[in-house]
């Protein structure tokens, strides 16, 4: 299928290169220390959000997902053209106190503290299946949360995905040891 990528190919493939080159950082944002990857280039080009779209996208066509679960803010951005391209509905994990209606949370753990997301408790039916998407995974800790939302609603994920991975932290670890496969197209 056209389009249709391999995780085992992305290394080798020009075209994901290309993307890569447009990942831009940004030193010491939004604190001493971390090197924040800026993916607002990528999206400028509207040739490489389309690309980043279908590379993702291809990989469920005919596999009947029923909704793909995006986390605030960044992943709106990818969920939200996921799920039109895949013909899903679109769930949205939010920042505490932001959705209106009935919601279920969970907590996760940050360097200093811990953090909180939300989902409408009927934004996911059970055994539905679910995409969950973000633009990064880095430790993996705010995924892990979103998981257990998906999973307390009784949501069947079928994958996890990331524009971007920073590899060297694992991350992908912490989903693959709860059993659910990774998917990341650009890898640091
Ligand atoms: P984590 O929970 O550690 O996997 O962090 C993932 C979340 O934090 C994602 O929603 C990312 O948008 C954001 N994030 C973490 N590290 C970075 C980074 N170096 N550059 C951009 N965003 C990041």
């Amino acid at each position: 299928m056209e389009n249709y990528i391999n995780e085992t190919d992305l290394n080798v493939h020009k075209e994901i290169q290309e993307l890569k080159s447009l990942i831009r950082d940004i030193p010491d944002f939004p604190k001493p220390g971390i090197i924040f990857k800026d993916i607002t280039p990528l999206l400028h080009k509207p040739w490489a959000f389309q690309k980043i779209i279908d590379y993702i996208g291809n990989r469920y066509i005919g596999l009947g997902v029923d909704i793909v679960a995006g986390i605030e803010s960044r992943g709106f951005i990818l969920a939200s053209a996921l799920a039109y391209k895949i013909g899903a509905g679109l769930a949205i994990i939010r920042k505490p106190g932001k959705l209106p209606y009935k919601t279920i949370s969970a907590t996760y753990t940050l360097e200093y503290g811990e953090d909180k997301i939300e989902v409408h408790e009927d934004a996911i039916q059970k055994g539905m299946k679910v995409v969950l998407i973000d633009d990064v995974l880095a430790t993996g800790g705010t995924m892990s949360a979103a998981i257990d939302l998906v999973e307390k609603l009784g949501g069947n994920i079928v994958s996890v995905d990331f524009l971007l991975e920073l590899t060297f932290l694992n991350g992908r670890k912490k989903i693959t040891d709860r059993g659910y496969p990774v998917f990341s197209l650009i890898k640091f």
